[in-house]
């Protein structure tokens, strides 16, 4: 598609990369909170570039102590007739230290056989460029945008997101478009764009058993207590049956089960996923629910994992003890039809059948969780999603159900009309992890692909 923004894009594409390093140069790590004055300077920044670009509307919208500021501009011009598409994005980093296994400092960027190595290259700093320099390159021409423009980008979306899901809540108004454009995540590889047309929910949640009072010696006691390590195991190793099953009673009711055409979908999605499970998972053989494909098992059936067990002693030697507590740490990943709240208290009424009297078991939901999506993969969206990939790569994306979750896409999903998710990373960018990583020949497509989707959503 020839079209002035383009060429735009195209002169200004060096300025466009510095503009990548110098966000990347901020170490906006929303967790830590030395650095809340960096998180805060990438917003003012943003902010800044946005005032500059034509946005009409520029806010850093201060949220109670120790969360992080969210931007928020609009640009109206494309008048009352015209669509609207908001656009997320999120400028806060995971943390990253150079003895983490870097090959070069994560916070400068360093660009080794055309790919930019830094933390934030592929999650998400280069969405937040690249959405802000295709905004840029459209309103720089003559007719300015064919669309009216909200532009979101939060600084927690590493640590919680507490600020925007609460945002959303209450000016639904304010956000309120045709669609959302949720810029986040990556594409299968730098040269096979792919859009999640689905994801998992999650709910976390604590378990804890208390036994006696304080940690007993096992010479003592042993025999006639019962141990809380002991006990918690016996619970857990009751969640799920030997096929793999979720066995808490109500947890698959209400489940709405992939259509045949997501399950074609998702077979098609990766054809090499089942290939290199060994390799990436490195896991000695398969595991998980009986009737479904390695993917579906990650993808549209709903889990229980325990994440995390404590209790008693670790330590070197042998230390005869007791303890008096232990505890789990337990997320579920959900899939359309499961409510989270739901499933936290059919866990949890499961959990206090299993407990016998000998142990006190307590139960806590660690936050209030997300529903899964599912986005019709014929919606104009997507459609348009799909064709302005295919202008720069110059073939479909491939439409993925995805295991994970995006908790904002769930709330964006319910302020408007429809949902698309396009990110400009690739899978294999190391997403918080050393040497994280985004190519640099997807920068310019992303770019214009960004464009293309401002522009021919309009039509
Ligand atoms: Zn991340």
């Amino acid at each position: 598609m020839t079209h002035p923004a383009h060429d735009y894009a195209e002169q200004h594409i060096d300025r466009f990369l510095e503009d990548l390093k110098h966000l990347i140069r901020i170490p906006s790590i929303s967790t830590q909170p030395k650095h809340a004055a960096d998180v805060r300077r990438a917003a003012e920044w943003i902010g800044s570039e946005m005032e500059k670009i034509g946005f009409e509307t520029v806010e850093l919208i201060d949220m109670p102590e120790g969360r992080h500021p969210l931007v928020f501009g609009t640009w109206m011009g494309a008048g009352e007739d015209a669509p609207t598409v908001l656009i997320y994005c999120h400028y806060d980093v995971q943390p990253a230290e150079l003895e983490d296994g870097w090959d070069s400092n994560p916070f400068e960027p360093t660009i080794r056989d055309n790919i930019l190595y830094a933390r934030g290259a592929t999650d998400s700093k280069v969405n937040v460029i690249t959405q802000l320099r295709a905004i840029e390159s459209v309103l720089s021409t003559p007719e300015k945008s064919p669309v009216n423009i909200k532009f979101i980008l939060e600084g927690e979306e590493e640590s919680g997101s507490e600020t925007i899901n609460a945002f959303v809540a209450k000016h639904r108004d304010r956000l309120s478009a045709d669609v959302s454009v949720v810029s986040d995540g990556p594409i299968i590889t730098p040269h096979q764009p792919s859009m999640v047309i689905g994801l998992r929910g999650i709910i976390g949640m604590e378990l804890h058993v208390e036994g006696p009072i304080q940690d007993l010696h096992s010479g003592h006691f042993g025999g006639n207590t019962h141990n809380p390590v002991q006990a918690l195991t016996e619970i857990l190793a009751q969640l799920h049956d030997e096929n793999g099953t979720v066995t808490v009673p109500g947890f698959y009711d209400n489940v709405i089960d992939a259509t045949p055409a997501e399950r074609e979908a998702i077979a098609g999605a990766d054809p090499y996923y089942e290939a290199n499970w060994k390799s990436t998972s490195g896991a000695p053989a398969v595991w998980g629910e009986a009737g479904y494909t390695i993917q579906e098992r990650a993808g549209i059936r709903p889990t229980l994992e325990l994440n995390g067990i404590w209790g008693g002693y670790s330590g070197p030697g042998v230390k005869t003890v007791l303890p008096a507590k232990a505890g789990a740490k337990i997320t579920c990943r959900l899939v359309p039809g499961q409510d989270p709240a739901r499933i936290y208290e059919v866990i949890k009424a499961h959990v206090m059948d299993l407990a016998p009297e000998t142990i006190k078991v307590s139960m806590e939901m660690q936050d209030m969780g997300a529903p899964a999506i599912r986005i019709p993969h014929d919606s104009k969206a997507v459609r348009v999603a799909n064709k302005a990939y295919e202008n720069h790569w110059d073939r479909e994306s491939v439409l993925e159900v995805a295991g994970g979750s995006i908790p904002i896409a769930s709330t964006f999903a319910t302020v408007t009309d429809e949902i698309v998710i396009m990110g400009y990373s690739h899978k294999g960018g190391l997403a918080h992890g050393p040497n994280e990583n985004t190519h640099l020949v997807m920068f310019d497509k992303g770019i214009g692909t960004a464009i293309d989707f401002l522009l021919m959503y309009a039509e």
